[in-house]
């Protein structure tokens, strides 16, 4: 089996082939950084195969591109806001975000990465999805550092330092670009949304990651934008709207591709928001309006990596605890 797989984003208008330097799985970190989360809408960017003889005009052409920094460009399709591939400058890397690959060019792909450790914890403040996926090195930013022995403690003493003691009255969102600003109420009762994740096809091309945590069934009256329309109102002047099955929209940042939210026309009136845009000042998992399901992860027969998705289902309940 060759090293060829196909790329493609959730609208189809990318679609080929490509090269990789390696063999799947690829082995790399999981990057948890600030800008990975906003940019995306995931808790957890994997580090993306780099490609050999990247076909660097068709991704120029077809994908739209936003600098998070000057280290590195991110392409994301302007249609349905999958991003696909990125690329690290100074190295002249190009690399594909491992949601975006959909399948082997001949035969059948069976595992995509293999995680190495986890960078910028810090970022996270709460450890965010790396308490799924243990044993291996945690590091509080790059992996060029030394790897933290308590990773707990570690984040502890840092909130300590910022600790707010008030929740503040909303939990905001914003992505990567800052177009997209949403308020969120909680829900009527006073008490917290629920969260979930969701592995299938949709999803993984939508965000180009495999794994994505959602912010589930928030009532659009809950939430605002900041001239002060609600979330249907304001949807469409802020966002770009896909539509990824029947009666089913995805809502992006058509600046910086960042997913925002999933909605369908069947349970009309409520949506769920990518976790990875969500600004609790607590921590990337949102701990004070969120409760995790920590049962069940959705779709898991889509997963094409079925070990990780089998290793992250194992180790859900890891978020009971963290
Ligand atoms: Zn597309
Ligand atoms: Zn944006
Ligand atoms: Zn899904």
């Amino acid at each position: 089996m060759g090293n060829e797989i196909v790329v493609r984003c959730h609208c189809g208008q990318m679609n080929i082939a490509m090269q990789l330097q390696g063999s799947l799985p690829h082995q790399g970190p999981v990057c948890h950084c600030d800008s990975c989360r906003h940019v995306t809408g995931a808790l957890t960017l994997s580090s993306g195969p780099p490609l050999l003889d990247p076909p660097v005009d068709v991704l120029k052409q077809k994908l739209t591109q936003y600098a998070t920094s000057p280290k590195i460009t991110r392409y994301f399709c302007q249609e349905c806001g999958s991003h696909v591939a990125y690329h690290v400058v100074a190295e002249d890397r190009w690399c594909i975000c491992t949601g975006a690959i959909d399948k082997a060019k001949h035969g059948k792909l069976e595992a995509i990465e293999a995680i190495t450790g986890h960078e910028y914890l810090a970022d996270t403040k709460d450890g965010g999805l790396s308490w799924c996926f243990p044993n291996v090195p945690c590091y509080l930013e790059d992996d060029g550092q030394s790897p933290v022995e308590d990773l707990k403690a570690e984040l502890k003493k840092s909130r300590d330092d910022e600790a707010t003691a008030e929740t503040p009255e909303k939990l905001r969102a914003e992505c990567h670009c800052g177009r997209v600003k949403l308020s969120i109420d909680r829900p009527d009762n006073g008490d917290k949304w629920e969260g979930g994740i969701c592995v299938c096809r949709s999803c993984r091309l939508s965000l180009g990651q495999a794994i994505v945590p959602w912010l589930s069934n928030v009532l659009f009256e809950k939430v605002s934008w900041p001239d002060g329309s609600t979330y249907s109102e304001g949807a469409t002047k802020y966002a770009k709207r896909f539509n990824s099955s029947e009666g089913t929209w995805r809502d992006f940042c058509p600046e910086c591709g960042a997913s925002v939210s999933w909605h369908s026309d069947k349970e009309a009136g409520q949506m769920d928001i990518a976790a990875g845009i969500l600004r609790a000042e607590e921590g990337a998992l949102a701990r004070r309006w969120i409760n995790w399901r920590t049962t069940k992860i959705h779709f898991t027969e889509d997963a094409v990596d079925a070990a990780q998705v089998q290793l992250l289902q194992d180790n859900l309940h890891n978020l009971d605890a963290a």
